[in-house]
């Protein structure tokens, strides 16, 4: 089969890999409708994250069981599944709790690369949910944003609490930020700040919802939340970058009292106990546990009451992937799609 592997910063290949098999009776495989590239992706892409030898690349999943291990009850053979991530059994107390992206038996599906024909998924009967049919073709890219970008900014907003008669800002204006505008308007937030300054970017933000635009960033960007909430900042904050700066602008822009909720992978944050003490804000991020929400999301999407997918503005063959990858190195793209039946590429926006 076809699939991509990062070999060293820059250097993204498709090839010819092996067909993944079951290996565990609470295995499935499944043949891949459409996979992307993640934000994430680009951490090691640009070389900020080290990969130990040529790495099969790609977490974010949608497609059709082809095959399950014995142990297998929930799905079937022909079902349409979205899944994390992160594999769970959802079943243990941590699970139980809602946080499968740390269940006591964890897996990370990336690791057979998504970005490919087919995929291994561990623990399918915890990890996978199904459509309740085929979906119809254009419903597959907000099915498959499910997976993670929006799983992860329906996570920060919730970790964040933002809800009824909440301001609400967030910090980062890629795919997961703009699905994190998209989360808080679901929850009924009556006010979402977008920051961005990227001109598409602050236009989709609104389409799902921000009422205000901020384009300063740092320092000047946390003056301006300030100023736009009478001197008290946000009641909750979306991090969706993960670097310092993004870090603490999300913290300094919280209100004390409020919460912040971080998503973007962290990279080098270390936080200032004394400024932590003073800010007096809740603080909860980590891998989205995106299984917590995927029976609502998919319900959503099913019923076309949202419309995540619109985070795709290209669409490639898988076999095109590097440049989807530096499309977005680039941001030319604000989240690149790839499809392995290799439909020809085009823009879709
Ligand atoms: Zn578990």
């Amino acid at each position: 089969m076809r699939g991509t592997v990062l070999y060293a910063p820059r250097d993204i290949r498709v090839e010819e890999r092996t067909k993944p098999t079951i290996q565990a009776p609470t295995d499935a495989i499944i043949r891949i409708s459409a996979a992307c590239v993640c934000g994430s992706d680009l951490w090691p892409y640009r070389g900020i994250e080290p990969i130990q030898g040529p790495t099969p690349m790609g977490h974010e999943y949608a497609g059709v069981v082809e095959e399950t291990g014995s142990d297998v009850r929930n799905i079937k053979a022909g079902d349409f599944v979205v899944g994390s991530f992160m594999a769970s059994d959802n079943t243990c107390p941590i699970c139980q709790a809602g946080y499968q992206s740390r269940c006591v038996h964890v897996e990370y599906v990336g690791a057979g690369g998504a970005q490919a024909e087919y995929l291994r998924v561990p623990l399918a009967d915890g990890t996978l949910v199904a459509t309740p049919g085929r979906p119809d073709e254009d419903l597959i890219p907000s099915l498959l944003a499910a997976s993670d970008v929006l799983g992860t900014g329906w996570f920060g907003a919730v970790a964040a609490e933002a809800g009824s008669g909440k301001t609400v800002a967030v910090v980062g204006d890629g795919a997961v930020g703009l699905l994190a505008v998209l989360a808080a308007r679901q929850l009924g937030a009556e006010r979402i700040i977008a920051m961005s300054r990227h001109e598409p970017r602050q236009k989709l933000a609104s389409e799902f919802g921000a009422t205000d635009i901020v384009t300063e960033r740092g320092d000047e960007g946390v003056a301006k939340i300030k100023e736009l909430t009478g001197g008290l900042g946000a009641h909750s904050v979306i991090e969706a970058v993960g670097t310092q700066e993004s870090m603490m602008q999300a913290i300094r822009s919280t209100r004390p009292g409020g919460h912040v909720g971080y998503v973007g992978w962290a990279h080098g944050v270390e936080l200032p106990g004394q400024e932590l003490f003073y800010a007096e804000v809740h603080v909860l991020g980590g891998p989205a546990p995106v299984r917590r929400f995927l029976p609502e999301l998919l319900g959503l999407i099913w019923n076309r009451e949202i419309d995540p997918g619109r985070v795709f503005d290209l669409e490639l063959p898988l076999d095109q992937a590097a440049e989807g990858y530096r499309a977005m190195d680039e941001r030319r793209a604000i989240k690149s799609l790839l499809r392995p039946s290799g439909t020809p590429s085009r823009l879709t926006r």
